[in-house]
């Protein structure tokens, strides 16, 4: 599946490993810091980008058709 830039998996899902001035990680449903105005990640590429985003790939399982959609079934595996 294509990534279509949507960010809910930067949005939607709690994060509890340290993103960079996030030391505590990222509740769920809170914007990560790192998610630019063009929604895409200031982190991408970068050493300090988290290590579970980058393993993270998108997969219609879990990004269903739509930015509600994914944050409906990220929430639902919290
Ligand atoms: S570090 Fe980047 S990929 Fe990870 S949640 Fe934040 S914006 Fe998204």
């Amino acid at each position: 599946m294509k990534c279509r830039k949507c960010a809910a998996c930067c949005i939607a899902p709690s994060i509890s490993s340290p993103i960079p001035g996030m030391p505590n990680g990222k509740p769920a449903m809170i914007r990560c810091i790192h998610l630019n105005e063009n929604m895409l990640c200031d982190l991408w590429g970068k050493a300090e980008r988290p290590k579970v985003c980058e393993n993270y790939s998108p997969n219609p399982e879990f990004c269903g058709n739509s930015f509600e959609e994914a944050v409906r079934i990220l929430n639902s595996l919290q």
